[in-house]
């Protein structure tokens, strides 16, 4: 069986900047993805990013995955793994991988899991129905494979998602007929919401989907609107033609290997959902294992970056790789600590704090 110091499971912007740092470090460093392709949530992200410059704001996601893919290529001491899934995490600290033609397994001294978060699916009649897809489903149609999931779509969610998947469809000549919002205001960047309106789309808020119209396949939706304690209003149902109801409803962070290697869970509704509890250094209860990104709470790429950096350089530490590993560390957890700061971080902040004293527990 091979060995290797540190095994990093995802490259997604977290997964890539842990490997990139532990490599770094000198450590002897697995990447192993699932997909055939570097760069997870970023490679379907054509728009220009928000957020830090020093985390390439104003750079688009698939120019970012690009760059980072590059530099984990050209750096020494990396074996990728690509089309390989990671089925589970035993004792001996051995991972057990899907390869295309085979299963094989990998010992590694660390494991740092950057595996990222799935869309939340919502309940309402009919969703089984062809035309009702998450949001990341159909950035990967549009963005990634140039296919149009149809040719007019209603909206579920008013967060940063449904805004720029919306604007996003708007631009590939679909229509949008309404974004529809639960809450009662929009949860998103109001920049973004801006450039919906402009384009005729309404934003719906206090509504949400009661079901999809269509025996084999959707041909409309009926919404209906919510109460301020967000039950539905019998009587104020509107029928409103599309052939695909996209939900943006949310992410939850995967942390199905972690469950599966003995991570204390918590239960925490700030951060996603379940997540490992983990210290400062990104470190779980399990001392071997260590989380980056999505998968340690939703948050966006650029804290996945830092994150994966700091769970990189203290994964290599771990393993007497210290050179200048405390000032990285320091800077690092600076600019974590700015990316958070003010009112777009206090929902994290809040769910971090949280964690820290254990969540529910569950
Ligand atoms: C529409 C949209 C717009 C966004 N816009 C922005 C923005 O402007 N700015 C910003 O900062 N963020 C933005 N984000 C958020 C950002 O994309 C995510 O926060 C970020 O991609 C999380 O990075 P990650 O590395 O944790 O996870 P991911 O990017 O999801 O990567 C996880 C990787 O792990 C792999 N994986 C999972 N399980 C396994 C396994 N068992 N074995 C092997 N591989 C596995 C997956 O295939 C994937 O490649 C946006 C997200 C969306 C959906």
């Amino acid at each position: 069986m091979k060995s290797v110091e540190i095994a990093v499971v995802g490259a997604g912007p977290a997964g890539l900047s842990a490997t990139l740092a532990a490599a770094g470090q000198g450590a002897s460093v697995a990447l192993i993805e699932r997909d055939e392709h570097l760069g997870g949530q970023l490679v379907k992200q054509t728009h220009k990013f928000f957020g830090s410059a020093r985390q390439e704001a104003g750079t688009r996601g698939v120019v970012i995955a690009r760059r980072l893919g590059q530099a984990v290529r050209e750096q020494a001491g990396i074996d990728l793994r690509l089309a390989t899934t990671v089925l589970g995490y035993y004792s001996d600290k051995v991972l057990y991988l899907e390869e295309p033609d085979r299963l094989a397994k990998l010992q590694a001294e660390r494991a740092i899991f950057a595996t990222g978060a799935s869309e939340r699916m919502l309940i309402f009649g009919n969703n089984d129905r062809p035309g009702v897809y998450g949001a990341g489903a159909v950035q990967t149609l549009m963005n990634v494979h140039g296919v149009m999931p149809g040719r007019r779509v209603l909206m579920i969610g008013a967060g940063n998602i449904g805004l720029i998947v919306s604007y996003q469809l708007l631009q590939a000549g679909v229509q949008v007929a309404a974004i529809v919002e639960a809450a009662p205001r929009i949860g998103g960047y109001l920049v973004h919401a801006a450039k919906v309106r402009r384009a005729g789309v309404p934003i719906l808020t206090g509504h949400t989907v009661k079901e999809a119209v269509g025996e084999e396949a959707v041909e409309a939706a009926v919404i209906w609107r919510l109460d301020e304690q967000w039950r539905p209003v019998p009587g104020t149902e509107e029928r409103v033609d599309c052939d695909v109801i996209c939900l943006a409803t949310g992410l939850s962070p995967l942390g199905e290997l972690m469950w599966q290697a003995g991570c204390r869970m918590a239960y925490v509704p700030e951060l996603g959902g379940h997540v490992p509890w983990h210290d400062d250094d990104l470190r779980t209860s399990h001392e071997d294992i260590y989380v980056a990104g999505d998968a340690s709470g939703v948050e966006e790429a650029s804290a996945a970056m830092v994150e994966g950096r700091i769970a990189g350089l203290a994964a290599a530490r771990s393993l007497g790789h210290d050179r200048d590993v405390e000032e990285k560390l320091g800077e690092a957890r600076r600019e974590l600590a700015a990316l958070r700061a003010g009112p777009t971080g206090e929902k994290i902040r809040r769910g971090l704090e949280s964690l820290r004293q254990g969540g529910d527990g569950r």
